[in-house]
Order: structure tokens, then sequence, then C-alpha cells
């Protein structure tokens, strides 16, 4: 089945709104290739003032938590972003399941709270280096796909980055190969959990994409785009991996 590629950045914790002038070629690039979905997940700070500067861009956070509102200092809710003009957010970053301690269950609440707010989920999985080295990283992954999962996951709402731990902001990438073989046990599982909708799901490739690589990267069986960090935070870095998706 066909699925339209999606390109998103994560710009983690940089940027300022000065550094916002990068989305204006960003949306540029993004309107001159209809076949391709455009992204850009940014600190909550940043999101209101991204959403009025590049309206048809997709803009959107980079966490949320799972509930609407209540004595969670220092949170922020889907309802929150949305309003901020969030479409969409990450949820279960490996930085977060890292140095929050988030687990499956939350990742996979905080999933579904994007839905009833009718943002657009992406959900992080990946391994660590140690579990790759010791053959576990199919099973690491698509455990935490069952996990983490939403409840009624759909194409239309619901999108996996599948980021190797050990490939990101570490300019290491895992061989087309790898990734195929990655991608490929992903949509698998997918199938056993929600049928045939799993092929209506788009799994992204996220770690070290750069320009040099975005195109091998990108048209990989079962890649349906890709999750950028570093090379999403300037237009001259963005837009060649966006290009490269077509
Ligand atoms: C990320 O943080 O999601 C990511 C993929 O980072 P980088 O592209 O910098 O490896």
């Amino acid at each position: 089945m066909a699925r339209r590629k999606l390109v998103a950045g994560n710009w983690k914790m940089n940027g300022s709104r000065a550094a916002l002038t990068e989305l204006d070629a960003i949306a540029q690039a993004a309107a001159t290739r209809p076949g391709v979905d455009v992204a850009v997940a940014l600190p909550a700070t940043l999101i209101a003032p991204a959403a009025e500067r590049a309206p048809a861009l997709s803009i959107g956070a980079e966490d949320v938590h799972a509930a609407d509102h209540g004595a969670h200092t220092g949170c922020i809710s889907a309802a929150m972003v949305k309003e901020a003009g969030a479409r969409f957010s990450i949820v279960g970053h490996s930085e977060r399941r890292a140095d929050q301690g988030e687990t499956d269950a939350d990742v996979k609440a905080k999933a579904e709270a994007l839905h009833r707010h009718g943002l657009h989920a992406i959900v992080c999985v990946g391994e660590t280096l140690d579990e790759r080295e010791a053959g576990h990283a199919e099973a690491v992954v698509t455990a935490q796909i069952a996990g983490s999962l939403p409840d009624g996951a759909s194409g239309d709402w619901c999108s996996i980055a599948y980021e190797p731990v050990w490939a990101i902001g570490t300019g290491r990438t895992p061989t087309a190969d790898d990734v195929a073989a990655m991608h490929g046990a992903i949509r698998a599982k997918l199938r056993e959990l929600i049928g045939g909708e799993a092929d209506r799901l788009r799994i992204l490739y996220g770690g070290s994409v750069t320009p040099d690589n975005a195109r091998e990267l990108l048209h990989v069986a079962d890649v349906d785009g890709a999750l950028v960090g570093g090379a999403s935070l300037t237009a001259a870095k963005f837009v060649p991996v966006i290009a490269a998706a077509r």
C-alpha cells in the first residue's frame, strides 16, 4: 500500500524565537513538495509563535502529559499544546524514556491523550547498543510496540518512529539491510496487533539522518519517512532531507 512520506523534525531543547526564521524556507520546501508531509516538533514555548509564523507547516510538541489537566507541575497537556497551535506530538522519545523513566504504558497513555484531542501521535521505539549487540534488537522493539501502541491505533492519527538509541546524535546509522529488517519486523508486529490497519501506519526511521544519507534511508522498504534531530535545526540541512523523500 502507498503511504505518503512524513519527514518530521525534532528540535529537542534547542531553538529560540530568533531561530524560527529557519521555518520560512522549511515551509516553502514543504509547499513545493505536496507528495511529502513535513512536520516540526518544537519546545513548548515555540509552538505558538511557530504556528503563527508558518501556518501551513505542521507544528508539534515533543511530549505531552497523559492527563488532560491537574496537579502535574511543569507538565503540559495535549489540550494545551493543541490550543497553542500544535497538530501532533512525539511521545516516548528514547531521551524521555531514559531521562524521565517513561514506560511503554506511559507512552501508550500519552498517545491516547493526543488522540482524544484530535492530534497525531508519533510513537518512538528503539533498542540500545547493548540490546543490539546481544541480538535482542527486534525482540526489544516489538515488545515496545506491543506496550506503547495506543488502543484503536489508526494510520489517520498514529505513526511509529524507529530510532535506535545508539544512532541518535552519534553520526552512526544502521545499514539499509538492518533498517529494512527492523521496519519489516515492526510492520509484522503491527499486523498481529491491529490487522490490516497496520498497512496504513507510517513507520519513520530516526537516528543521524543527514542530507548525505537521507536518500538511501528514506527509500528502504517499509521506511515511510524520517524523524530528524540535529539536521532539522537549520533549513540548510533539513530542506535536502525533505527533498530526498521524493
Ligand atoms: C532524534 O532525536 O529523534 C534524532 C533522530 O536525532 P538525530 O537526528 O540528531 O540523531
